[in-house]
């Protein structure tokens, strides 16, 4: 938590609760959730917050690389706390999203190089499948 305070100082950005309770969430979360399922989870704390709030602290928190965004399909937008460059895998049933831990692409950042005259920065990178309650489930 010290860091969100110590980077909206730098930045001059106002730290409402509204934004500290959007980030504290997403720490605690592994599962990715959507703009809608944050705004539901924090309802009960903060009653008044609109869903226009919520993104508008998403955009923000995204701004000053706290979080990242993850697009996983059209207008399928999901955030994440760890803003460290790992894989996502997104459930074609029941539309989960988990991280694939121990491997990383970052080599992809070279290989890329003959094919392209950018500079290349970073990728991302998105499976799809069916996740194992979803399998568990096709089997019954
Ligand atoms: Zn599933
Ligand atoms: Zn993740």
């Amino acid at each position: 938590m010290e860091n969100i305070t110590n980077i909206f100082r730098e930045k001059k950005l106002k730290l409402t609760p509204q934004r500290i309770a959007v980030y504290k969430y997403l720490l605690s979360s592994k599962q990715h959730p959507s703009a809608e399922t944050i705004y539901k989870a924090l309802q009960r704390d903060f009653p008044t917050m609109s869903l226009a709030t919520v993104y508008k602290a998403l955009k923000t928190l995204v701004d000053v690389e706290l979080i990242q965004e993850l697009n996983v399909g059209e207008g399928n937008f999901r955030y994440d706390a760890n803003t460290n460059p790992h894989p996502h895998i997104q459930c074609l049933k029941c539309a989960r999203v988990d991280d694939i831990d121990g491997i990383d692409f970052k080599e992809l950042n070279v290989k890329i190089k003959p094919y392209t005259d950018y500079d290349v920065i970073c990728n991302q990178v998105y499976f799809y499948g069916i996740c194992k309650d979803c399998q568990k489930e096709q089997s019954n």
